[in-house]
């Protein structure tokens, strides 16, 4: 994908770069997972480590198998791009600072985690991301995160997660 490229990370295995810089506010690219096989969660279970790190949640209890450019995307507790979900399937992804080319893109985990609250199941994952404001742990709810987090990023939660949860944020 033009202006992107897939690299070893030093400690988080592979990660999506930047390869041209990028103005705060540019769209890097979308993300369309529409044409994926979609899988229930015991038929993931089946697949070998890497494919079962690479499923994203699109609802109804189905899973996908993603390798785009955007399933690369290491978290940060200080991204660099915010994914803005059109649709459980369809995705932006925005430039949240100005980008060098050679630096890595990263987004926040917690906010794309869309899975937790349709099955209400918690997951919690470690935080080394070595950013000053870490959390350092990563919470699959939205609705977990701190309160001034909710209110910058709810913008970019896919439609029905917002008509769902408009009352709980106010
Ligand atoms: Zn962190």
């Amino acid at each position: 994908m033009r202006g992107l490229i897939i690299k070893r990370t030093s400690k988080k295995g592979k990660g999506l770069f930047a390869n041209k810089n990028f103005k705060k506010g540019e769209l890097i690219f979308h993300h369309d997972k529409s044409k994926l096989k979609k899988l229930f969660l015991k038929e993931i279970s089946k697949l070998s480590k890497e494919k079962q790190e690479h499923s994203d949640y699109v609802g109804n209890e189905k899973y996908v198998i993603d390798f785009y450019p955007c399933s690369y995307m290491n978290h940060s507790c200080s991204p660099n791009t915010v994914i803005n979900m059109k649709s459980i399937l369809k995705s932006e992804v925005y430039a949240l600072k100005d980008i060098k080319k050679g630096e890595e893109l990263t987004h926040d985990y917690s906010l794309t985690a869309v899975d937790q609250i349709d099955n209400k199941k918690g997951w919690v994952m470690k935080c080394r991301c070595g950013s000053k404001n870490c959390r350092k742990k990563i919470t699959g709810d939205f609705f977990k995160l701190p309160k001034k987090i909710q209110r910058k990023y709810f913008k970019y939660l896919p439609p029905y997660i917002k008509r769902k949860y408009k009352k709980r944020l106010i």
